[in-house]
């Protein structure tokens, strides 16, 4: 069962905080810090969840979104994307959605509730 997480995230803290938060659960964390990065990364390497900020300085992530499922890529149509939103305004939600993504959480990143969103698709390799 793999365990490798790709993030798309332009702001080095949150980068960090989440590579501390899922390594310290067992997972490996591929970094990407802009969109086409990302989109280059999935196509080349084995990933088995995407974490994907919004806000980024190239390409947005929805579109992001839409180049990795349109991959021809088949894991990529079913590769699971978590939205990561910097600000929870109204529609931001179904845009992420319908760009692809499977589910959407909020900046400020919660570490618990980012544990159990990754969790709900990939086990964590550490179970403490
Ligand atoms: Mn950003």
């Amino acid at each position: 069962m793999g365990s490798i997480v790709l993030y798309i995230e332009d702001n080095p803290d949150n980068m960090m905080l989440v590579k501390r938060a899922l390594e310290s659960r067992g997972y490996t964390l591929l970094e990407a810090p802009d969109g086409s990065t990302g989109v280059a990364i999935a196509q080349q390497q084995d990933v088995d969840l995407i974490l994907l900020d919004i806000n980024l300085p190239d390409i947005d992530g929805y579109d992001v979104a839409r180049r990795i499922r349109a991959s021809e890529k088949t894991s990529l149509a079913y590769v699971p994307i978590i939205a990561i939103t910097a600000n929870a305004l109204k529609g931001d939600a179904e845009k992420a959605l319908s760009a692809g993504c499977d589910v959407y959480m909020s900046k400020p990143i919660n570490i618990r509730e980012l544990w159990a969103r990754v969790e709900a698709f990939v086990p964590a390799p550490n179970t403490k």
